[in-house]
């Protein structure tokens, strides 16, 4: 099935100017999402990955289901203060102002090999600070694993060194 014709255009969502890509008419199809994950999961079935990390809130929905699908345990990624027990945190730059992301200092041992997977990549600010989290905790970064890139916000170049897998892409 052509997932790109459940994707529904929010424009001014959350604020003018941002043109949302609203994948809940994806989640809410058994048949789409389960294709989402089935192609999302294809490129590290044999990658030997042991934890795969999702980015608060929309990227859970996509991250959780592929943590089964690869067998491998789930590592919340998460805004400041959410998460109970100790965590490491990365700051990173926003258009306007800053943003931070936490993780668990125990998510994973040193070493472990971690997929992080998000629903939406745009200007790639949001998963480079993931990956410097996941690199300062010793993971073995296997990849990137995201539903959608838009493209023309160039996102990629932040994030040069690892392989990036994306099921839709928006010119
Ligand atoms: P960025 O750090 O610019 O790559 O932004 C990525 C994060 O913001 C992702 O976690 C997305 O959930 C969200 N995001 C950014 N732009 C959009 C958009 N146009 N539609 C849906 N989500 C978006």
């Amino acid at each position: 099935m052509d997932l790109k014709q459940l994707i529904r255009d929010i424009p001014d969502f959350p604020e003018p100017g941002v043109v949302f890509k609203d994948i809940t008419p994806v989640l809410a199809s058994t048949e789409a999402f389960s294709q989402l994950i089935t192609e999302l999961a294809d490129p590290f079935r044999d990658s030997g990955v042991t934890k795969v990390a999702g980015i608060e809130a929309r990227g859970f929905t996509v991250a959780a289901p592929m943590a089964i699908e690869l067998e491998a345990g789930f590592i919340p990624i998460r805004k400041p203060g959410k998460l109970p027990y100790e965590t490491a945190s990365e700051q990173y730059e926003l258009e306007y102002g800053s943003d931070t992301l936490e993780i668990h200092t125990d998510a994973f041992e040193a070493g472990e090999k971690v997929l992080l997977v998000d629903d939406v990549i745009a200007t790639g600010g949001t998963a480079a600070a993931a990956i410097k989290l996941l690199g300062d905790l010793g993971a073995d970064v296997a990849g990137i694993a995201v539903f959608i890139e838009l493209i023309f916000l160039g996102g990629r170049k932040a994030l040069e060194d690892v392989p990036i897998h994306t099921i839709l892409g928006y010119d």
